[in-house]
């Protein structure tokens, strides 16, 4: 008797699941077919529906996805650019190098004494790194980093006659110059397409499912496979940006995602609207940005910068 009344209460359950299944799954089709202006979708409760990209996607399926997720992006941040100051190619790629571990605010606030110190390479290169430690303190590993930025600047003048290079392959043979930020200083200083894959590129696009990869350079290649070139750079700032305000790591704010009917990932962080709303940073959650002296383009848009240094 006990056999036939488990039996029976397991097929009901198989039978709600697949139910569940069919539902989830028309959901996934409408959002997949008709995701027509995402940010409107997810303006206010109700929440969107978990999307699973179809199974076994085809290729060009993954690309349409893709580009429409950029699309979107495009849209929440149309003024998304290099969240880090710079005047040239050599204080982009020190500032580069000095935003590990920490944010771009931070070095922003850090590099002005720097730069104003050491203006060109060939200064940060003859520099007593004793007085450089005691500037890059307040970004952490200051040690590590000075011994970064001078080694990286005697590279710059001994190698390439004190002129950052402009080319791939001559960037990443300069000290501490991996692929990353080598396509930070192409990509926003020469204006030559690059996807920097860092911590929230890599984060964001395994939540969308645009590539199994797990190592930088696979991601960068898989990912560089489904848009045209010419968008590498912009795709770039819009997914990283996306992972600075809205995309946390440990708790997304899915519930006030503008691409959250785009997401497979939807659901993995706060999905209750109102408290995903608090999770939010940057102007999203309305306070400044990172950038001291932004581009015109992100003050146009309503951007506000953050505030100068030594202010409350
Ligand atoms: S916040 Fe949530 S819904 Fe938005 S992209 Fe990240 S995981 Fe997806």
């Amino acid at each position: 008797m006990k056999k036939a009344a488990a039996k029976k209460a397991a097929t009901k359950a198989a039978k709600t699941a697949v139910k569940k299944s069919s539902v989830k799954k028309a959901a996934v089709k409408k959002a997949v077919v008709a995701p027509k202006k995402a940010t409107a979708a997810v303006k206010g409760a109700p929440a969107a529906k978990t999307v699973a990209p179809p199974k076994g996607e085809s290729h060009t399926a993954l690309v349409r996805r893709a580009r429409r997720i950029n699309r979107e992006l495009a849209e929440v941040y149309p003024y998304a650019h290099p969240e880090l100051d710079f005047e040239n190619p050599f204080q982009l790629i020190v500032a580069t190098v000095l935003s590990a571990q920490t944010t771009d605010l931070r070095v922003n606030q850090t590099t002005p004494a720097l730069f104003a110190k050491y203006p060109t390479p060939e200064d940060l290169a003859a520099a007593n790194p004793e007085e450089v430690e005691e500037i890059l303190r307040p970004t952490g590993f200051f040690r590590a980093k000075t011994k970064s930025v001078i080694g990286l600047s005697k590279g710059i003048v001994e190698q390439f006659g004190g002129e950052v290079p402009g080319r791939l392959e001559d960037l990443v043979k300069l000290p501490g110059v991996g692929r990353k930020t080598a396509f930070v200083v192409l990509g926003n200083a020469f204006g030559r397409p690059g996807i920097t894959v860092d911590t929230h590129f890599q984060r964001l696009v395994r939540r969308w499912q645009w590539t199994a990869e797990t190592d930088p350079d696979k991601i960068e290649a898989a990912v560089g496979a489904l848009f045209p070139k010419s968008d590498w750079t912009d795709l770039s700032h819009h997914v990283i940006w996306h992972g600075r305000r809205i995309c946390h790591a440990r708790k997304p704010a899915c519930g006030a995602c503008p691409i959250a009917p785009l997401c497979p990932a939807y659901g993995e962080g706060e999905t209750d609207p109102e408290k995903a709303k608090k999770l939010l940073k940057y102007e999203k959650g309305g306070f400044p940005g990172q950038r001291l002296n932004p581009p015109q383009s992100y003050l146009d848009a309503g951007g506000r910068p953050a505030p100068p240094l030594g202010a409350g």
